[in-house]
């Protein structure tokens, strides 16, 4: 079989690849020294679209409209882009063994790979409700969203079942951005996870009281503290029920499951060290053996700003945490150093009308501010969190790019907040003055 070698191999062509290569060819990369590998087929691509534009009925997002790097306001990077940049781009081609030893990678299909610097930009894998051996879970029409391929099957299962019942299961993320997405596309939509409110992990019982509100203003049903147990499907074998714990049972022609996922690491276990579920690196991305960077949802690092060591599975970090890698690479080369990654958590969301955005840490005491009535015509709200009298973290719904920003700062310099009645009095204003 072929053997292909080169300087710098980047395994994996989601987000963080895409960035990584654009910040190669920033510092001058020469034609022939880098290649993409990746399973999927298309080019690096902003992967937040797949649960929001691309499954909308008006102003559908597709390829090659959101390739990197316009998620962050960027140039787009077409294919053509790393044609001409000497970049390979090595598509529909799944690493299956790799060595870091030998410092090789090899493909489902044989081909040898071999490089001198290695990226690895794998990200996470769904978890499947068959991996738990859930009854009936393998029926058709139980769908999970990860890749364009995924997205791709939704949209044409969208087409074929019209005004159908659709279950959503999990109340995360992806779970809320594909309920308000599906309710777009005039499906009849039931959201069912177990805990008390959506988006547990960072929202709290007031933030999430006027999310769960405003999807059932538009008209999304809620079922909260149970989870799916089984699924009946008809004779064809496409999903018909769903069993919850509590002994209900849903009418369902689709069912999404969108319940987390888990990073790609299983093809270098052993190899290297692994912390907290990822593979652990310094603030340069470098892993624990030479020549071999991890970025993205894969990377477990140090976190500066918190003193902590921590994985984030979020865009900004996988843009962000690509870019340090490759500039580190780079000063390397030449005998030079970087600063270290000094990073600042930033999540966010978008579904029907609405907006948010979550700078910093969400431990301690929460206020929450504004007006987070559902049914207001233009809800604005957001919540401070509060530790050792510090505002450690902000959320703000419905922001403008300036109170964003301004909530941003709050999250960053952590100012002094004692009295937490004047803090939510303050709310918004809070975060303009500092
Ligand atoms: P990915 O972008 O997942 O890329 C990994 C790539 O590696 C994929 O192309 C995969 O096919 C490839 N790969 C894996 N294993 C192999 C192998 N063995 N061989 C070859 N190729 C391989 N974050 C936010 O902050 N806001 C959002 O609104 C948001 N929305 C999202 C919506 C969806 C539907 C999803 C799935 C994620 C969303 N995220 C969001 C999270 C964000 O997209 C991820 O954190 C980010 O994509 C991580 O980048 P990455 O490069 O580490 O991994």
């Amino acid at each position: 079989m072929a053997e292909k070698s080169f300087k710098y191999v980047i395994i994996g062509g989601g987000v963080s690849a895409g960035y990584a290569a654009r910040e190669f060819g920033k510092q001058g990369v020469k034609p022939g020294e880098l290649a993409i590998i990746s399973k999927e087929a298309v080019a690096p691509y902003e992967r937040p679209a797949l649960s929001k534009a691309y499954l909308f009925p008006e102003g559908t997002a597709r390829l090659p409209g959101f390739h990197v790097c316009v998620g962050s306001g960027g140039e787009r990077l077409l294919p053509e882009w790393y044609k001409e940049k000497g970049i390979e781009l090595i598509l529909s081609t799944e690493i299956v063994k790799a060595d870091l030893a030998a410092k090789t990678l090899v493909s489902a299909a044989g081909e040898i790979f071999k490089y001198h610097i290695l990226i690895i930009a794998t990200g996470s894998a769904v978890i499947r409700l068959t991996d738990f051996g859930v009854q009936g879970a393998d029926a058709k029409n139980i769908l999970y969203l990860r890749e364009i391929d995924d997205a791709d099957k939704l949209v044409e299962v969208i087409k074929g079942k019209k005004n159908g019942k659709v279950v959503i299961v999990g109340g995360g993320y992806i779970g809320l951005e594909l309920s308000a997405a599906l309710r777009i596309n005039n499906l009849d939509v039931t959201m069912v996870y177990p805990e008390p409110w959506c988006m547990p992990r960072l929202f709290t019982a007031g933030i999430a009281a006027f999310y769960e509100g405003y999807y059932a203003n538009k008209g999304v049903k809620i079922i909260k503290g149970t989870v799916a147990v089984g699924f009946n499907a008809d004779s064809n074998g496409e999903v018909k029920e769903v069993k919850l714990k509590d002994g209900r049972v849903l009418e369902a022609d689709i069912v999404v499951v969108g319940v987390g996922g888990r990073p790609l690491v299983t093809l270098f276990k052993g190899q290297v060290e692994e912390e907290k579920g990822g593979i652990k690196t310094d603030a340069f991305f470098k892993t624990s053996v030479s020549d071999v960077y991890a970025v993205g949802d894969v990377a477990t690092f140090p976190m500066k700003l918190y003193n902590d060591i921590r994985r984030v599975e979020h865009v900004d970090h996988a843009r962000k945490s690509a870019e340090q890698a490759v500039k580190a690479i780079k000063s390397n080369e030449e005998g030079k150093t970087i600063d270290v990654y000094d990073y600042l958590p930033f999540f966010y969301s978008r579904s029907f009308d609405l907006s948010w955005q979550f700078y910093g840490d969400n431990v301690g005491d929460a206020v929450l501010f504004g007006d987070n009535d559902p049914a207001s015509p233009n809800p604005k709200f957001g919540s401070y969190w509060i530790k050792d009298g510090k505002v450690v973290g902000a959320f703000l719904e419905g922001g403008s790019p300036d109170e964003n920003k301004a909530i941003a700062k709050v999250a960053r310099v952590q100012p002094p907040a004692v009295n937490l009645d004047l803090l939510t009095k303050e709310g918004l204003s809070f975060a303009c003055k500092i």
